[in-house]
């Protein structure tokens, strides 16, 4: 079996390209390395049947070239991570939606199984206690850039399964809730290793808002066998998947939970969103999975607790070099802040 993984030097598609290689297959990555790394890669780089191509699928040509001999391909690239959405939302719609058209123009061509990794952010402020897959949308201003992202990748859904409907591509959609691991940065804006990252500092942990909104944390080692599930059952084809954590926690909850995994002696700071993240920012106070299609279709069951994921994105984080990496730079420094631990 042939795989192309685009993004696969990223956090999330660098954990699939070592179980693809794992299970037998052939994998050719495409990343133009702009949020993804290739220390990412370190532990494959090497392997007789992996390759690496730098370039964006931003150019057909490039996509044209490595999606030709796949059987399938698990599209993982995009513009990701709410702070890079809102400093640069041009950047972000391009890749997102031109991008993701070329790759689903490309299989159509080739005949290639596709994945089209997509995010529970296409759900708004949908604040349902189980977001289904046929819930509703509910976004805000097309005029705040946080909803760019949510817009560009229900575009992306929406070309994948026109693409289904009317040419018969096999491809199938998953929805990506928060998930979280080793070899995620902080830096672009990702609440887990921004927080882990202060606490090993013993800098206070900045917790934006109220930290009364809550989310349900996936391990990425729950999340990548899920993946090579749905692209692999029939059943999946034109369909949307939730891949999510099965517990919900508050932001401030899991804050404390990250102290006392750590043994950090950090406090925590609730932050405005505003000195978070400047203009352009809106956050749902709740998003929780109704995970029971993926459990259905290919047995999808996260198993992994917050602590060990907590553990498991701190021993990440001591081992990489370059500890700017570590935490996200914030609109403005630490103004009108409140310590409540
Ligand atoms: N968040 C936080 N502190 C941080 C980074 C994020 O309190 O340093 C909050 C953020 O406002 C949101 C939650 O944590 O309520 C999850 O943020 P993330 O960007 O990781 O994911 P998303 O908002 O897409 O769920």
């Amino acid at each position: 079996m042939k795989s192309l993984v685009t993004g696969g030097a990223g956090f999330i598609g660098s954990h699939l390209v070592e179980e693809l290689l794992a299970r037998g297959d052939d994998v050719t990555v495409l990343d133009d390395l702009s949020t993804g790394s290739v220390s990412n890669l370190a532990a494959v780089r090497d392997h007789p049947r992996f390759q690496l191509v730098v370039g964006t699928i931003l150019d057909p040509t490039v996509v044209h070239g490595v999606v030709s001999g796949c059987d399938r391909v698990f599209h993982l690239a995009a513009a990701v991570g709410v702070k890079l959405i809102i400093d640069d939302p041009l950047a972000s719609l391009r890749t997102n939606i031109h991008g993701t058209e070329n790759v689903l123009m490309v299989c159509e061509e080739t005949g290639a199984t596709l994945l089209l990794a997509s995010t529970s952010e296409i759900y708004g402020k949908n604040e349902a206690d189980r977001l289904h897959e046929d819930s509703d949308r509910v976004l805000g201003s097309t005029l705040k850039s946080r909803w760019s992202y949510a817009s560009a990748k229900g575009i992306d859904e929406a070309f994948a399964h026109a693409y289904w409907s009317q040419f018969g591509l096999a491809v199938s959609i998953v929805r990506l809730f928060n998930t979280v691991g080793p070899r995620q940065k902080g830096r672009y804006g990702m609440v887990v290793p921004n927080l882990v990252g202060q606490a090993l500092r013993g800098d206070p942990l900045t917790v934006f808002g109220t930290g009364e909104q809550t989310r349900c944390f996936s391990s990425v080692h729950d999340i990548v066998p899920a993946l090579i599930g749905v692209i692999d059952n029939d059943a999946t084809r034109g369909q949307a998947l939730n891949l999510g954590g099965a517990h919900e926690i508050s932001i401030l909850d899991l804050a404390r939970a990250i102290i006392r995994v750590t043994g950090s002696s950090s406090e925590i700071q609730l932050v405005p969103y505003d000195t978070a993240y400047g203009d352009g920012y809106e956050d749902m106070r709740r998003r929780v999975p109704d995970n029971t299609r993926a459990h259905d279709l290919v047995g999808f069951a996260p198993r992994t607790s917050i602590d060990e994921i907590v553990r498991g994105v701190a021993e990440s984080l001591q081992s990489t070099v370059d500890r700017s990496d570590w935490t996200m730079q914030q609109a403005r420094p630490h103004a009108s802040t409140t310590v409540i631990v």
